[in-house]
């Protein structure tokens, strides 16, 4: 019998990626997904068939809602038994939220799910977007034993391969634009393509995939720094609806120790609020209890997000929040590492 190719299905939500410049303006604004494909004679090369669909009205990646991430995991589920892997082309900006929430929303993903996207347009001579995409398709069409090698939602940008509810945007100009400081690359393109096997992610492949589409966006994200005002925090506090913040902590999730403050998240909590602890800094892990300086926020219930993004943690969130479960459920769950987004 001969085996079929390999189907990979592209999907084109916009980004710098697919951008041309609008000669009157001088901006740069999303063009026809048909270009981009003329724009890469390369890819028929490939050893894979490639299908493609494109947002209606490709966006910014600074545009992205929660409304587009139920369209593009709405694309995969409806396409899930066709295709062997997909390829998500992404603005850079929000790539990391973007796959945060899809590797929440995809529950039992079993096949590779790649953003992608690039810092220079695709017609430009200096371009990243033809490796980046060429890269990210093979990645997606890896096989082994006629299933796919990578199981998840990850990321592909500069030669390398990320758990994609790991990274961070940590650069706006260089190439090399991501980090995953918590977690080791899947893989790494260089003369050979080096898939880091230890690192993937391995599902339950006997459960089906389950696509979760409801995500709650009563949330807030606080980031401390000193002299941080107790009217500004009462104010957050006191938005109609909000379910939960993220306190964004000084170093392994230390805090002040003035009063006021234990008190306002206190009474957040007892009126059932939830707070996750997750820390301002690149890399590590926040680690409450260890510094006086976080012994109370530990006492008074605040959910840990140990070494998770902040991009991970608000994805965590709006999806945890849907499910309505009790309190105690909740902070056990958010504090287990459901998709690999935490150690
Ligand atoms: N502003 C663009 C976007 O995120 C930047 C990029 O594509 O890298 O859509």
């Amino acid at each position: 019998m001969i085996k079929s190719k390999v189907k990979i299905l592209l999907i084109y939500t916009g980004g710098t990626i697919g951008m041309v410049k609008d000669f009157k303006t001088g901006s740069l604004k999303a063009f026809n997904f048909k270009n981009l494909l003329d724009r890469i004679p390369e890819l028929q090369l490939l050893d894979c068939d490639i299908d493609t669909v494109s947002f209606k009205i490709p966006i910014d990646s600074s545009d992205m809602q929660p409304k587009y991430w139920v369209q593009i995991a709405e694309i995969i589920e409806t396409n899930y038994q066709d295709f062997d892997g997909f390829v998500i082309l992404h603005g850079s900006d929000t790539m990391s939220y973007s796959a945060s929430a899809l590797s929440f929303m995809l529950e039992n993903l079993a096949k590779p799910v790649v953003f992608t996207g690039s810092q220079l347009p695709i017609g430009d001579l200096r371009t990243d977007a033809k490796e980046n995409l060429i890269t990210s398709i093979q990645v997606a069409s890896l096989q082994s034993e006629a299933k796919p090698v990578v199981k998840e939602v990850c990321l592909y940008f500069e030669y390398k391969l990320y758990r994609g509810n790991r990274t961070t945007k940590l650069n706006a100009e260089h190439f090399q634009a991501f980090v995953s400081s918590n977690y080791p690359d899947l893989a790494e393109s260089g003369v050979h393509l080096k898939i880091n096997k230890e690192h993937l992610l391995k599902p339950n492949e006997a459960k089906q995939l389950k696509v979760n589409k409801k995500l709650d966006e009563n949330i807030a994200v606080v980031r401390l720094y000193p002299g941080i005002s107790k009217v500004v925090l009462e104010t957050i506090f006191n938005v109609s609806g909000l379910k939960a913040v993220i306190i964004e902590t000084f170093g392994a999730g230390n805090c002040t120790t003035e009063p006021w403050f234990i008190n306002l998240l206190n009474d957040a909590i007892l009126k059932g609020i939830y707070i996750v602890n997750v820390t301002q800094c690149a890399g590590g892990s926040v680690l409450m209890g260890h510094y006086e300086t976080s012994s109370a926020l530990k006492k008074i219930g605040v959910i840990s997000g140990k070494d998770m993004t902040t991009e991970a943690a608000i994805a965590k969130l709006m999806y945890l929040l849907s499910k309505n479960i009790s309190a105690n459920t909740f902070k056990t769950k958010y504090e287990t590492a459901l998709r690999g987004e935490m150690s």
